[in-house]
């Protein structure tokens, strides 16, 4: 996992909660942080304290690899709110190694390049408010 340049998208910060915050605090110090359940097993995104698949409230944090797959995603012409204006950007489903499908931005991309199924890693571009967003560029080797 790497920190990348200055960012072309805008870093609106997270809104963070209890529920969240170790997670939005992981994100600044670069780590992609995940929640798995004790009792079931499931990989639990988005981040809370209760197991969506057998209500349990045994869960433990661990560190992603920030390594995943396109699942789907789409260039956006017209952005809302800190994304008006924007030249077109991509949106995009990526699918952890872990499992959980995040939605997100690709950046560092040419659209010309992108495909579902491609390998991607994360990057984070920092809010400068004690958190960043995990996005992701395709995998360089
Ligand atoms: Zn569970």
């Amino acid at each position: 996992m790497t920190t990348s340049a200055p960012p072309a998208l805008p870093v609106p910060p997270p809104a963070v909660n209890p529920e969240t915050k170790p997670f939005w605090e992981a994100t600044a110090q670069g780590r992609l942080l995940l929640k798995r359940c004790l009792d079931c097993g499931a990989v639990i995104w988005y981040p809370r304290v209760i197991c969506p698949d057998c209500a349990s409230l045994r869960t433990e944090w661990f560190e992603a690899t920030g390594r995943g797959r396109i699942y789907s995603y789409t260039v956006n012409h017209r952005g809302e709110g800190a994304y008006t204006g924007l030249p077109p950007f991509v949106l995009a489903y990526v699918e952890l190694d872990e499992g959980p499908r995040l939605m997100t931005n690709i950046v560092g991309a040419d659209n010309a390049e992108l495909a579902v199924g491609l390998p991607v890693e994360v990057v984070f571009h920092d809010t400068g408010d004690g958190a960043a967003l995990p996005r992701f560029q395709p995998m360089r080797d």
